[in-house]
């Protein structure tokens, strides 16, 4: 049975099944934050981290302005 890639994903992922969880609003989206959470597919418990990418955009504010 091939390992099920729950690293790094876009949505929690289960582990033991691979269901990815769309309601992760639920979850806490502190970075490196630890909680159990039940699966909604198989009902196994896993414990879901939370990373948080962080990225800058700089906007210019006078960009209405003649060149
Ligand atoms: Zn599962």
């Amino acid at each position: 049975m091939a390992e099920i890639d729950a690293e790094y994903r876009d949505l929690p992922t289960c582990p033991y099944c691979g269901h990815q969880c769309q309601d992760y609003f639920d979850f806490s989206h502190q970075d490196g934050n630890l909680e159990e959470v039940e699966c909604g597919e198989c009902e196994k418990t896993y414990e879901l981290e939370t990373i948080t990418t962080t990225r800058w955009t700089g906007h210019k504010i006078d960009a209405g302005d003649p060149a």
